[in-house]
């Protein structure tokens, strides 16, 4: 059975673009292949430590699972949950890649360069976690790993270590498939961006200051409603879909048509030329408000004991498969 893996940070709240771009299309994923695939699904918390964490990591770790749970995830004897730190296996095989992978690859990756510009002095963590990602695939011999474009080039980065790897030491590893693949996989025709909504030429993030500019999913649902309701959007007669001329409103009709799981189409030819901006905002701050609603009720229902069992069970059976591939590698290099 081929593995899908995906993993989301768990450094603090996640904001609506986290929700709709990455979140739910795992969710989507991992119940439409689980009957046939291994569905890995962990909480990378190794990876959240190299930048600052909001809060209790630990408390952190157990909500992003709940995401996953409110936002729909049927767990079925495929689908594996755990932490990526009750593995040992990861930060092992990632010590041990390190010895394969080389400075100027790692030194090319666009990610290191966007996150450490500007700054005197940038943590060793944020150079090596692409090489902790590549541990995290291929310990499972995973093929399918779901992502946003901005780790693409992890993904080929893990191919090379694999293929390296392999060229040396026999078939040890199983290669993901290429980034082409994957997009194939995804079934998306281009990755979900949403919006800033102050700003809307970049896209929504959690670490963005202005708290207008984002809605976090534990937002009151009338305080995330009025940040919709102030939007930016544009000085235009009448309502079009454009994100080259038109960012702000197009945002908007684009957050209505996934929250309402309505083809963008639609929303788009019942609001196309119509003047009444204030009515378009006030239909997706209600449809905001109410998925937040819905979204935290579900929220509340799960139990922190819940999660902690799921990740249990999860990491026997982690610990098992990570292990038995840690050992190959360790034989190859001669270390057992
Ligand atoms: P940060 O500001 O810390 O980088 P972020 O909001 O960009 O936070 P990430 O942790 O970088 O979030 O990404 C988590 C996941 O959410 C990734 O899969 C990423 O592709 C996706 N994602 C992030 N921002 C958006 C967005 N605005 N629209 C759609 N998907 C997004
Ligand atoms: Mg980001």
């Amino acid at each position: 059975m081929k593995t899908i893996l995906t993993g989301i940070r768990s450094n603090s709240v996640l904001t609506l673009g986290n929700y709709l771009g990455a979140l739910l299309p795992m969710v989507r994923l991992s119940n439409e292949h689980s009957a046939n695939f291994n569905v890995n699904i962990f909480v990378p918390d190794l990876h959240s430590i190299i930048s600052d964490v909001d809060g209790d990591l630990q408390q952190n770790t157990i909500r992003t699972l709940k995401y996953y749970l409110a936002a729909g995830l049927d767990v079925n004897e495929n689908v594996h949950i755990y932490r990526q730190s009750r593995v040992p296996a990861h930060s092992e095989l990632c010590w041990i890649l390190n010895c394969v992978a080389t400075m100027g690859e790692l030194n090319r990756m666009t990610q290191y360069k966007e996150k450490s510009e500007g700054k005197s002095s940038c943590n060793v963590g944020i150079f090596d976690y692409p090489v902790l990602m590549a541990a995290d695939i291929l310990l499972y011999d995973a093929t399918y790993v779901p992502l946003g474009e901005d780790q693409f080039q992890h993904i080929e980065l893990t191919r090379d270590l694999a293929e390296r790897f392999n060229h040396k030491f026999g078939e040890i590893f199983t290669l993901p498939a290429t980034t082409r693949e994957q997009v194939a996989f995804m079934e998306v025709e281009e990755p979900i961006r949403i919006r800033d909504l102050v700003n809307p030429e970049k896209k929504m993030s959690k670490s963005t200051a202005a708290e207008n500019s984002k809605i976090m999913l534990d937002d009151e649902p009338f305080k995330a409603a009025k940040k919709i309701m102030s939007a930016t959007t544009d000085s235009f007669e009448d309502i079009q879909f454009n994100f080259e001329t038109r960012p702000g409103i197009s945002n908007l009709l684009y957050i209505d048509a996934l929250i309402t799981k309505t083809p963008l189409s639609e929303v788009v030819k019942k609001w196309q030329g119509i003047s009444r901006y204030g009515d378009l905002k006030k239909q997706v701050a209600n449809n905001v408000s109410e998925m937040l609603v819905d979204f935290q009720n579900r929220m509340a229902e799960i139990s922190d004991e819940d999660v902690l069992k799921l990740f249990e069970d999860g990491e026997k059976y982690a610990n098992e498969v990570a292990n038995a591939k840690l050992l190959e590698v360790q034989k190859a290099f001669s270390l057992r």
